[in-house]
This record gives structure tokens, C-alpha cells and sequence, in this order.
């Protein structure tokens, strides 16, 4: 696992909105950055699952988080405006981003590859993301030193046989992270991408549904590295993709 100890309290005072956060590695990232002293916004698609996770925070006497209902799928970049309106006329600005949400869409030979789900993929995983990066630099531009966090994967350099519309689009995410962190200072806002390696959730069963779950990490296990890339540890840190295992 990336090599880091979970300082206490270390988010304090932090405003973080972390996408797909009702489930998977966003909804253990939410919990933790809740747990370490943030004010968490969830952003996801059902609601009922960040109902949940809103629940919980608030059952541990935590601060109180907010939720933001979208589906990148089909939101408009006038919704991303009104979303990051919001965020600064509620919180005043933002100190990180966790763009974790994303679609595996369908594993099949390059020469089956649906269009709709390609154009679907990439509507979600790198339309959306750019979108929600440009509309929600403004607010992170409000903080003292920001963190701006995308999610790439496995096949986001290397391609693989079969992995088409997901593994382009973790390509096309990985050049959003290095051409924003290339145009800002860390002083201001610092930007990467995390690689979080097999771990066990419905996307990687998905994936991989003969695995055995027992052989994978978990979303804690990788969690050292979602809190050292919102921490100030990291705030020379500057357009990595970093691996969490
Ligand atoms: P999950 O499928 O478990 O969770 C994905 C989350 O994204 C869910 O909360 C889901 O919301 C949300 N989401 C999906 N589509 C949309 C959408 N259209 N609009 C809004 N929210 C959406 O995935 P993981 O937790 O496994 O993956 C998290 C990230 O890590 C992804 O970017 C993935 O590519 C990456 N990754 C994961 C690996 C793994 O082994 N798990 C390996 C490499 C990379 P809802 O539940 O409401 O649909």
C-alpha cells in the first residue's frame, strides 16, 4: 500500500467533495475525510446512497455534510455552474476534489464496441470530469492551497486487450490531470490522479467476477493515499499519478 500514517484530525477545517460517493471507494473516501475532520459535499447519482452515507456521518456526530444529486451522464455544463455556485455560497470556497465517479461501461473486442456505450463512457468519465473541473477550479481558487484529485486506473497508460471505452477514457483523464497541473502553481492549486489498484467493489466484480474478494484489497486499505493527497503533506505534489497499492 502507498506508505503514509493517517494523521488525526489532519483534514480539520477542509470543505472536500468527493463524486460517487454513495458507494465503492467514493462512499470509504467520504467517511474517512468526514472522520479526519472535513465537511464532506457527496456528489452521486442515487440519491438513497448518499442518504445513507449522509447518515452515517452525521450518526458519528461529525460535520455535517451536503449533498449534491447528479448524474453526469446527462448534466448539462449549466449544471455544473449552478453546482459550484452553490458550493461557494454555502461553504465560501473548496480545498479539494475528489473526482472519483466513473462507468466501466462494457468489456468487449475493440471491432464490437458499442457506440452509444463508448460515446456513454466517455460522456461520463472524461466530458463530465473536465466539466466539473472547469466549473469547480473557481472554488478551489477560493481555498489557501488546494487539491484537485482525478482517478485513472491500471489502464490509463498502458491499453489492454478488450478494456476499450474505459481504458481511452483513463487515458483522456490522466492528460486532464497533466495539463491542469502544468497550469497551476501548487501554491494555488495542485492536481493529480490516483490509481487505486484492484479493490474489492461492484465495479471490480464487474470486471472481474470469478475473483476471489479475499485476494484484493479493500477501500480502507487503500485509503492512505485519498488522505495524503487532501492533506497538507502533499501540497508540493503536483501532476503524479500516484498508485494507492
Ligand atoms: P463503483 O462502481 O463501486 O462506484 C462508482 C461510484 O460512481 C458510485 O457511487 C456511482 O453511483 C458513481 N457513478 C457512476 N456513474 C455515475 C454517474 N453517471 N453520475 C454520478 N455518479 C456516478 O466503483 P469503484 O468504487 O470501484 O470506482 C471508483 C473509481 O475508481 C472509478 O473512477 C474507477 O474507475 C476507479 N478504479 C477502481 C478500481 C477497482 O478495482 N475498484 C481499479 C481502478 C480504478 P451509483 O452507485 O449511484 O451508480
Amino acid at each position: 500500500m502507498f506508505n503514509y500514517s493517517i494523521k488525526d484530525a489532519c483534514l480539520n477545517n477542509k470543505t472536500i467533495l468527493v463524486t460517487g460517493a454513495g458507494a465503492g471507494i467514493g462512499r470509504t473516501a467520504a467517511l474517512n475525510y468526514a472522520k479526519l475532520g472535513a465537511t464532506v459535499i457527496l456528489l452521486g447519482k442515487t440519491v438513497s446512497k448518499l442518504e445513507t452515507v449522509y447518515d452515517e456521518i452525521i450518526a458519528l456526530d461529525l460535520a455535517q455534510p451536503a449533498i449534491i444529486p447528479l448524474d453526469l451522464k446527462g448534466a448539462t455544463k449549466q449544471n455544473y455552474i449552478d453546482m459550484a455556485s452553490t458550493i461557494i455560497s454555502q461553504f465560501g470556497h473548496l480545498d479539494g476534489a475528489l473526482l472519483n465517479a466513473s462507468t466501466l461501461g462494457e468489456l468487449s473486442p475493440f471491432t464490437q464496441i458499442n457506440e452509444q456505450m463508448f460515446t456513454d463512457v466517455m460522456n461520463v468519465n472524461v466530458n463530465a470530469q473536465f466539466l466539473l473541473a472547469q466549473a469547480l477550479i473557481p472554488a478551489l481558487l477560493l481555498a489557501p492551497k488546494s487539491s484537485l484529485v482525478f482517478t485513472s486506473s491500471g489502464v490509463g497508460n498502458q491499453g489492454r486487450a478488450y478494456w476499450g471505452a474505459y481504458s481511452v477514457s483513463k487515458f483522456a483523464t490522466e492528460g486532464l490531470m497533466q495539463v491542469i497541473a502544468d497550469e497551476y502553481d501548487t501554491s494555488v492549486i495542485r492536481t493529480n490522479a490516483i490509481n487505486p489498484g484492484a479493490t474489492d467493489t461492484n465495479m471490480r466484480a464487474c470486471a472481474f467476477p470469478a475473483e476471489d474478494k479475499a485476494e484484493i484489497a479493500t477501500t480502507e486499505d487503500i485509503m492512505p493515499l485519498y488522505v495524503y493527497l487532501m492533506a497538507d503533506d502533499s501540497v508540493e505534489v503536483n501532476g503524479q499519478t500516484l498508485k494507492a497499492q
